[in-house]
């Protein structure tokens, strides 16, 4: 068949579906904690999970789940951003919105269920003492001393855990499972906590907390989710995912729990507490700074859901544990952007070049492509005048060996337009070059070469001095200065000390042709030969726009 072949988890599901499990549907769950911004390791998990029910439609959905246990790091303000960068990447949860602390109720009867099974109970061992108890890997545990406690006790200790008799840590509710199984998390964990704290959405109802690996497994089968799909570090709490789900009666489903390896990137940081660190402690603007990998930064910076999607499928679904090139990325971007993206020219680093043979008041159009890609984008006219402005790196007064571009004697061809040789060159008292002069021939006219005249060579982008637009434009480069910022800090030390102090450079004098003046947010250009540009959707005002570079042309970090 031509079918493109599965990955191992869609497979999965395929043959579940076949075997007619589940009465043949498929329920997903996206399931983040709301403790911070989503990264693009995030997109990830979304593109597969809410991929799939598309994939298995119409006898499918992908539920959006906040895991909120874990009062003191969740806040509102992550809920909303995380429900808006899932919307950004195009997927729509529907009615299949739920919040973990909706179940607290279900979860606080799920556990008296297990105390009266004989299969939990309450333990006072300190943290410090549950741990020293649990053995290690080549040493069995030690039972606790309250394991044996009876079913009426356990009852009474928890009702008063919840009724807010104890203080924070003094007590905990164990599942009564296996001292000396092999696997350390099925040693007698802790599946419920005292924590006094106040929850962003139950307030202060509950003073006692559903540890995750408890209620990450029951939320799943109360929301009748088929197939609970995350990343290999859960591979080995799967034996008391199921040990859950077989011991607690009254699911409305039996979900499955599949494991696939995470997303890395190199070059920078995808961990929520490290981003967190960055925004608290100022390294960059927000959350949504676009230097960020979060999905809110890279929205900003102009990348697109487009690309996303084509990037987290590229990347794959396996067990292998592999780093993917930022470049990947970056790559999937520019393919995108290539497509959508108006042309414009915009001189980043201006130097003014006066043509001494053109008429002092002389202006006239050129008329340029908006996108060679797309036949339908159209032309417009560019003014032209005797005054222009160049990019400052687009002359040497030294060049270099097989320097193209313009230094005193030579000829180059302004893009769209006609050939410039340079003869002169202006300097101020310092030694700084101010301008150029040079003279056009009007045979090269707006793109034409004579018969026999020699092939000018380079073509430089350009913008007429009395018609440009200044605008601020903000260069972004890596975050860090190394590839692997927490291999770099090794043990004990600070990802910090890593971070590129050259991240952000910031033009204030960029000269833009006068038809980008009216960008508004949210339009990507290619400034050409320069890269490609994003109206940033939160700096820009009326006729002031402000860009940011999404990416260059080109893969500057390619050997
Ligand atoms: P972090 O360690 O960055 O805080 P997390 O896994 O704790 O991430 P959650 O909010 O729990 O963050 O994640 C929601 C879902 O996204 C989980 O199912 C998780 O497995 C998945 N996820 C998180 N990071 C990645 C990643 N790098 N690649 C693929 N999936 C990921
Ligand atoms: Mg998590
Ligand atoms: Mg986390």
């Amino acid at each position: 068949s031509t079918a493109p072949r599965l990955d191992f988890i869609r497979e999965i599901i395929a043959a579940d579906v076949q075997a007619g499990k589940n009465g043949g549907k498929v329920v997903t769950r996206f399931p983040p904690e709301p403790n911070g911004y989503l990264h693009i390791g995030h997109a990830k998990s979304i593109t597969l999970n809410f991929g799939i029910a598309e994939d298995f439609a119409p006898n499918s959905q992908c539920n959006l789940r906040f895991d909120d246990t874990n009062p003191t790091k969740e806040e509102t303000e992550y809920v909303d951003s995380i429900m808006e960068d899932v919307r950004w990447l195009g997927y729509d949860w529907g009615k299949n919105l739920f919040y973990a602390s909706d179940f607290f109720g279900k979860l606080y009867e799920f556990a008296e269920q297990l105390i009266t099974k004989g299969l939990a109970f309450v333990c006072d061992l300190n943290g410090e003492q549950v741990r020293q108890y649990r053995g290690t890997l080549t040493e069995p545990g030690k039972p606790s001393p309250f394991r044996d406690r009876s079913v009426e006790e356990n009852l009474d200790l928890f009702r008063r855990m919840r009724a807010g008799e104890f203080e924070d840590g003094s007590r905990t509710l164990r599942a009564k499972i296996d001292m000396a199984s092999p696997n350390l998390n099925m040693r007698d964990p802790v599946i419920y906590r005292i924590l006094h704290a106040h929850h962003h959405r139950t307030g202060d109802a509950w003073c006692i907390y559903p540890m995750y690996d408890y209620a990450h497994p029951l939320c799943d089968a109360l929301e009748g989710v088929t197939h609970s799909i995350c990343t290999l570090e859960f591979e080995d709490h799967r034996p008391l995912y199921d040990w859950l789900i077989a011991n607690v009666d009254g699911l409305p489903s039996h979900p499955i729990q599949r494991e696939f390896s995470r997303l890395n990137l190199n070059w920078t940081v995808m961990s929520k507490r490290k981003l967190l660190r960055l925004v608290k402690e100022g390294y960059v603007s927000g959350w949504d700074d676009p230097r960020m990998p979060t999905l809110s930064g890279i929205r900003r910076r102009g990348y697109t859901p487009a690309a996303m999607k084509v990037f987290s499928k590229g990347v794959g679904v396996t067990k292998f544990k592999a780093l993917t090139d930022y470049s990947v990325l970056e790559n999937a971007v520019r393919e995108d952007l290539n497509k959508v993206s108006l042309r414009r020219m915009a001189v980043l680093k201006p130097i003014k070049l006066v043509i001494t043979n053109y008429p002092e008041d002389k202006v006239e159009f050129v008329d340029v492509p908006n996108n060679p890609e797309d036949p339908n984008a159209g032309t417009r006219p560019v003014p032209l005048s005797r005054e222009v402005y160049i990019d400052a790196d687009d002359f040497a007064e030294v060049p270099p060996q097989g320097w193209r571009r313009f230094t005193h004697g030579a000829e180059v061809r302004l893009t769209n337009a006609f050939c410039v040789i340079c003869t002169d060159i202006i300097k101020d008292e310092s030694g700084k070059v101010v301008e150029l002069r040079g003279t056009y021939d009007d045979n090269t006219r707006h793109g034409k070469n004579p018969e026999g005249r020699p092939k000018v060579k380079a073509a430089v982008h350009w913008v007429s001095a009395k018609h440009a637009v200044s605008a601020e434009v903000r260069l972004y480069d890596r975050l860090f200065t190394v590839d692997d910022p927490d291999a770099a800090a090794g043990e004990g030390g600070d990802f910090i000390e890593f971070l590129n102090a050259n991240s952000l450079e910031v033009l204030t004098e960029a000269k833009l042709e006068p038809s980008i003046a009216e960008a508004g947010p949210g339009e990507h250009y290619q400034f050409i030969r320069v890269g490609y540009f994003f109206v940033d959707p939160k700096d820009s005002s009326a006729g002031k726009p402000v860009f940011s570079r999404t990416v260059g042309l080109r893969d500057a970090f390619a050997p």
